[in-house]
């Protein structure tokens, strides 16, 4: 039985689903023992009675004001000062923009290994063992913390959200936060609503076949009926045929939706190193010979633009009389 520590994150007043999984592991990790989770900001007061759901025992509300936008600095400061009360015997975060910056500055902090992005947590001989993709996700390999206790952040999407009711506990904790060295006046977001690509089930994506902004219309419509988000290969990025913040891949985001259509994209090892791991890979590219047809379950060969909107057309036949 383990006492665990985990971070929970918020986005738009709603417990993002990454959150579920990260307390879904600390299940596995915990054997019964404790979870003890982290709720944030002032938002923090309006979910952490929700997260008794998914297993957390005890909820540490920090709600001061310096820790409502992230700064590496005050969450640091802020995680100390839980760590030192709860010792736990494990930590997870999860592999969010904050998680990815937090989790090293953390480790080193206090001083414990830490192994990022992991996709798979198990006991095995009484040991925590995290599985993580290597090789642009062509491996995998399974890795312990052998300095200090088990410590890993989480990738979305990967591990199945298990219930686990029980009483939660809820304590607001004021932690002291000094000597900031840097504050973010203002947070502008590039892409304002719609469906968080990291988190999406469904991602339909363009690539240069696309041609041009306008050719993202159709693929718009498709995620739009199927309640999905849309992202791009560099080839369409660097065309300017869509903002960079949708890009997927080695140097863009890593997603790993139930769906992915990948629409006039042609496969490069760098495109797939950010979607390989999708459940369900759907390719349209005319090319027959195009790579990404090695890595897709279903392929359509043709032209995107009389495929999509056929498919956005009979998704919408068939989502309506369900
Ligand atoms: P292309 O390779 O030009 O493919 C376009 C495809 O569209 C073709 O297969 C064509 O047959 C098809 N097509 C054209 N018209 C139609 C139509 N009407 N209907 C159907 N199909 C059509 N790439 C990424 O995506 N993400 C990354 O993170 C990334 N990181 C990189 C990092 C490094 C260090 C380097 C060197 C490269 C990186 N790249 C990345 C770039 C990568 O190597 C490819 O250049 C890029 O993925 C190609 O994009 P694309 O498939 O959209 O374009």
């Amino acid at each position: 039985m383990r006492k665990v520590l985990v971070l929970t994150e918020t986005k738009e007043k709603k417990l993002r689903g990454v959150s579920q999984e990260v307390l879904t592991a600390a299940q596995r990790i915990a054997e019964g023992g404790e979870i003890i989770a982290v709720a944030i900001g002032s938002e923090a007061t309006h979910y952490a009675h929700l997260l008794g759901i998914y297993g957390a025992n005890k909820v540490y509300i920090l709600g001061n004001e310096e820790l409502d936008v992230y700064t590496t600095d005050a969450y640091t400061q802020a995680l100390q000062q839980v760590f030192d009360e709860v010792q736990p015997e494990a930590i997870l975060l999860p592999h969010t923009a904050i998680g990815k910056d937090l989790a090293p500055r953390l480790a080193a902090r206090l001083r414990l290994g830490l192994v990022s992005d992991v996709i798979d947590v198990q006991m095995e001989d009484g040991e925590v063992i995290f599985t993580r993709p290597i090789y642009s996700g062509k491996a995998f390999e399974k890795k312990k913390v052998v300095s200090g206790i088990p410590f890993a952040t989480v990738r979305p999407n990967n591990i199945p959200v298990k219930e686990n009711k029980v009483t939660v506990e809820i304590v607001r904790y004021p932690v002291e936060i000094k000597d900031l060295r840097t504050i973010v006046q203002d947070v502008v977001r590039k892409t304002a609503g719609g469906v968080d690509l990291s988190e999406a089930k469904i991602i339909i994506s363009g690539g240069r076949g696309v041609k041009s902004v306008e050719g993202f219309k159709p693929l718009l419509e498709l995620a739009k009926v199927l309640g999905g988000a849309v992202g791009a290969s560099r080839g369409a990025c660097d065309a300017e045929y869509c903002d960079y913040s949708l890009q997927i891949g080695q140097t863009g985001k890593v997603v790993t939706p139930d769906l992915y259509i990948a629409c006039g994209i042609s496969g490069a090892i760098q495109h797939l190193a950010g979607m390989s791991n999708s459940k369900v890979v759907v390719a349209i590219n005319k090319d027959p010979e195009a790579p990404i047809f090695q890595i897709a379950d279903y392929g359509i060969v043709g032209d995107l633009f009389e495929v999509v909107p056929l498919l956005a057309e009979e998704f919408k036949k068939v989502l309506v009389n369900s």
